[in-house]
């Protein structure tokens, strides 16, 4: 495997080694997942652009207004311990802490969680059932992306050639927003998902005003099961309803078989951790 590295010091120059060198160019943030890759022979990149030491997408900050926004360069680990988090994203910190082991969470970066694209991970879940964006850069400017709409494909977003994801945004969450994170992991704690679930609830007294159902691992891209989320809106979540709400999800996924369990087990599975996320996020 031979590579140049380079080392730009500033995101417009990394922008413009990532354009420069074309689709042979990749970026690098943590290395845990491109690493990875490239032993498998998986990509044979020319050059490689390392952003970790630019400090421009550093950094978790937090305003009224504005909401949460956080640098690409931010590791899990960070993301477990933020105070800022624990206080307010509760939900973001605690997907965080359980992802892989602290080994990997020292290195793992959000930015690069997101850009990797792979289905299996749970950040993105998270991410996904808090409605953020992801800010992005590059030759022609900047944009602004769903992240719904930035995962794409099994290993495939919407970044753009000589594009850099610099910042996640995620809105102020309502305090009584309800939530659960149910991680199925029967192989080890530390292997990646059977099959992962994020729910989180808006509540107006005894009515769904709002609902996200987030399933990783299950399909070609972490996903929102909407017409689950459909079911509940409006309505008194009694336990029919939450069934009702399982089996539903269970139609909208995809899963492949894999040494994790087979497609029909993982279907039924989303079944049973809905139902139960549902449950658990609501306390009944
Ligand atoms: C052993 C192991 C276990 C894991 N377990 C879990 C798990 O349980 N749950 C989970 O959610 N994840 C898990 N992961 C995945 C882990 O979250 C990702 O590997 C990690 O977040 C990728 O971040 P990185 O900084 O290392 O990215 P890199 O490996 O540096 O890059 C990954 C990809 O993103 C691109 N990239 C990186 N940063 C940017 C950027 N800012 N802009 C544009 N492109 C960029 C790179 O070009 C590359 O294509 C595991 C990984 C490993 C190796």
């Amino acid at each position: 495997m031979k590579f140049d590295l380079l080392e730009p010091n500033s995101v417009a120059e990394a922008c413009s080694m990532l354009a420069q060198h074309g689709e042979e160019t990749k970026a690098i943030a943590g290395g845990t997942a491109l690493l990875q890759f490239l032993k498998q022979g998986l990509l044979h990149p020319t050059h490689l652009v390392n952003l970790s030491r630019l400090r421009e997408l550093d950094g978790i900050v937090y305003d009224v207004d504005k909401g949460l926004r956080i640098g690409a360069l931010s590791t899990h680990a960070a993301l477990e311990s933020s105070p800022l988090l624990r206080r307010r994203f509760l939900l973001l910190a605690e997907v965080a802490h359980r992802v892989a082991s602290p080994r990997i969470r020292n290195m793992a970066t959000l930015g690069g969680s997101l850009c990797h694209g792979d289905p299996n991970q749970d950040t993105p879940a998270a991410l996904m059932a808090l409605d953020a964006q992801v800010r992005l850069v590059g030759p022609q400017g900047e944009r602004q992306v769903a992240l719904e709409d930035f995962l794409v494909d099994y290993y495939e977003t919407a970044l753009a050639e000589g594009e850099i994801l610099a910042q996640v945004l995620v809105p102020d969450v309502s305090p009584d927003t309800r939530w659960c994170h149910i991680k199925y992991t029967p192989r080890s704690t530390q292997d990646f998902a059977t099959v992962g679930v994020v729910v989180a609830l808006r509540m107006n007294e005894r009515r769904v005003e709002g609902a996200r159902i987030v399933l990783n691992a299950v399909a070609h891209r972490v996903m929102r099961a909407r017409r689950a989320e459909a079911l509940l809106l409006g309505q008194s979540p009694e336990d029919d309803l939450l069934a009702a709400a399982g089996r539903e999800a269970a139609t909208e996924v995809e899963p492949l078989s894999d040494i994790r369990g087979s497609a029909g087990y993982k279907r039924e599975m989303v079944a049973v951790f809905v139902q139960r996320s549902l449950r658990q996020a609501l306390g009944v």
